[in-house]
């Protein structure tokens, strides 16, 4: 069978650290120090930290031991990561035939004829754009070039930070060199199913099309093809999470404690609830889950039947589903909570002739307020404040340190 051949030319452009690399360009004295950002696990930390061997879902009381005092530990600040995240994807469109966001910090971008446009070699190029980006934004980024959007994607794990790789070619040796782990959408079972025949990325393209086809699941056929030089790869447009999670563990402090479970919850919730703001959204379902002594997980759910998105009707259920579930005979590690069967929040049409609930008005104004305070200044200063031991559930506005 003849597949054409690509003739276009993609980059793979991957900012570096990307978290951690934000919370240094906010507060520049980072620099040089040991930086990592964290939820329950290691969300992302510097090259510094790298250099340590601290890797990224390390589990945080490790990260602390190899750094012991060292190390300078942040809480994931979400609307200024997004805000960084949507500069660069603006410049990219800006500045490239066709911009794909992958994730939160890389994207593909078609830059075929730019290079000759401007009257520069693909290297030189991809070295103006490297600068620029970085001019635009002040994080690092990597560019990997190809003529597939996969073929691009797979060296950006060889070398960082600040790197740039140009590879037009499937060539061989490099291929060889390459473990299948590094090809995207190859999760481990099927790394599995394929480890006696394929052990790198050339013996994946050795195995042939048909026996992928045959043997295999449909993405493989694509990634066959993108690695062979063939365009085959669709970039999904905004892919929307159908569920959002925040949760938080203490397992050097398992306890039973209903105040201390219960601040944890509602500082999970806090937290989540500003991204699902954020982000715009609405759902019908939340969970809220505690995992006990025995790492056994507990989950209580509540549904509705309309899409939800006012604070206070979800921080009412959570304290419901809270107060019905607690059990002074679990002992927990980590409690949080998940919004689930989430849909954008487009139409929000009031009635005119209704009765327009007052404080549901008075609260989106106010969360609106907060919300372009935090964007003005780039960091979460103020969030909803809430009473912590649930006698009432209303909110106040509250300032973190
Ligand atoms: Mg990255």
């Amino acid at each position: 069978m003849n597949f054409k051949k690509s003739r276009k030319i993609f980059t793979h452009i991957d900012c570096d650290s990307f978290f951690a690399e934000c919370e240094i360009l906010k507060n520049p004295k980072l620099k040089g120090k040991y930086v990592l950002v964290w939820t329950e696990i290691v969300t992302a930390c510097n090259y510094k930290c790298k250099d340590l061997w601290i890797k990224v879902t390390m589990p945080i009381w490790q990260a602390k031991e190899i750094l012991w005092d060292k190390g300078i530990f942040l809480e994931w600040d979400y609307n200024f990561y997004s805000h960084i995240s949507n500069k660069m994807m603006e410049y990219l469109k800006e500045n490239t035939l066709k911009t794909e966001p992958f994730s939160i910090d890389e994207a593909f971008c078609e830059i075929t004829g730019l290079p000759e446009l401007n009257k520069l070699s693909l290297e030189d190029y991809i070295k103006k754009l490297q600068k620029d980006v970085i001019n635009h934004i002040w994080i690092p980024v990597s560019i990997w070039v190809s003529t597939t959007r996969i073929k691009a994607k797979i060296f950006s794990k060889l070398n960082k930070p600040n790197w740039y790789y140009i590879d037009l070619w499937e060539s061989k040796e490099l291929y060889k060199l390459l473990p299948l782990s590094i090809v995207p959408f190859i999760w481990k079972s099927k790394q599995e199913f394929l480890k006696y025949k394929c052990k790198n990325v050339y013996d994946f393209i050795k195995s042939g099309f048909f026996y992928l086809k045959k043997s295999l699941w449909k993405t493989s056929t694509d990634l066959w093809l993108e690695l062979s030089g063939v365009n085959a790869f669709v970039v999904r447009k905004n892919p929307e999470s159908k569920s959002m999670s925040r949760w938080r563990s203490f397992n050097k402090n398992i306890t039973n404690n209903k105040e201390f479970l219960h601040k944890q919850l509602i500082e999970n919730f806090n937290y989540l609830f500003q991204e699902f703001s954020h982000k715009n959204y609405k759902c019908n379902k939340v969970s809220i889950f505690f995992r006990d002594k025995e790492k056994e997980t507990h989950i209580y759910n509540y549904c509705w039947t309309k899409k939800v998105f006012e604070r206070q009707e979800l921080l009412k259920v959570v304290e419901y589903l809270f107060s019905k579930n607690y059990s002074t005979n679990m002992l927990c590690r980590s409690t949080g909570l998940v919004f689930a069967w989430l849909e954008k929040n487009i139409n929000i049409q009031l009635n005119i002739f209704e009765n327009i609930n007052k404080k549901q008005n008075s609260n989106k104004q106010l969360f609106s307020v907060i919300n372009q305070i935090n964007n003005k200044y780039k960091s979460n200063k103020i969030s909803f404040g809430t009473d912590l031991l649930g006698k009432e559930f209303g909110s106040k506005l509250g300032i973190r340190k």
